[in-house]
């Protein structure tokens, strides 16, 4: 299997919720709000020998008109053209839940009235859609979810656990959020385990550290710390989709 990562770059994130692009070269560490935190964005392809796999979808941001790049243009549609692949490549897009850093991509147009992947199946818990319009704004931006809710092409997963085209394994944690899945894929020996926002960055699989923003914090750490070392013994390659220094770790 091949894996390629797709940052999307490093933001700056406050109370507002709002994700601000950060550039450390031109932006001045000590000068970013008060309270906020640095967070980075990296969605991921998997190449199998069934599938071309997207791993949630990024922020769904759209290019600016500079350096002669298309206005409106999403940024993981450039992204994937600048790895080879074509949107249209993509045939199955596995959602670990809805926040808006994690499925801002699965569509686009002005009223979100495209998915962004024409060939793919999106893969989804079904509570975490109802979840998600529930709660909303900031976390969720319903707009963009709206297509999800009546496409043919979308997948809704109605048990907690279970396994798609026998090589895809998804569980509910209920730990980062109430309906947040995480992924195992298996093929030839191999397993990629991608574990969204319970298992974000290589860091919090090392030290032991209970986040306030998720869910189940202490559920988090203790799967963080489970994964780990099953990871280890079993040979399991990590991807870390809040990581994008580390993005990969391959044991
Ligand atoms: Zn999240």
């Amino acid at each position: 299997m091949k894996i390629i990562p797709l940052s999307e770059g490093t933001f700056t994130i406050d109370k507002t919720k709002l994700f601000v692009p950060f550039d450390e070269d031109v932006h001045d560490l000590q000068q970013r709000p008060v309270g906020s935190l640095l967070v980075e964005i990296q969605p991921f392809v998997i190449i199998t020998s069934k599938d071309i796999l997207l791993l949630d979808t990024g922020l769904g941001f759209v290019c600016k008109d500079s350096f002669g790049e298309k206005e409106g243009r999403l940024q993981i549609h450039r992204n994937l053209t600048d790895a080879g692949i074509n949107p249209s490549d993509i045939t199955k897009v596995l959602l670990t839940h809805l926040h808006k850093d994690h499925a801002g991509g699965v569509s686009f147009g002005t009223n979100h009235e495209e998915l962004s992947f024409p060939n793919a199946l999106f893969y989804l818990q079904e509570k975490e859609l109802s979840s998600a319009f529930e709660k909303g704004f900031p976390s969720f931006i319903t707009g963009e979810l709206e297509k999800l809710k009546k496409s043919k092409q979308v997948v809704l997963l109605k048990d907690d656990e279970g396994t798609i085209d026998d090589y895809i394994h998804y569980k509910i944690t209920a730990a980062h959020s109430p309906y947040h899945q995480v992924f195992w894929i298996k093929e030839n020996d191999k397993t990629i385990f991608f574990g969204g926002d319970d298992a974000p960055q290589l860091q919090q699989m090392k030290h032991r550290f209970v986040a306030k923003y998720d869910h189940d914090g202490k559920k988090a750490m203790e799967l963080r710390r489970t994964w780990w070392e099953q990871g280890q013994q079993e040979k399991w390659t990590f991807l870390f989709y809040h990581d994008v220094k580390n993005p990969v770790k391959e044991f």
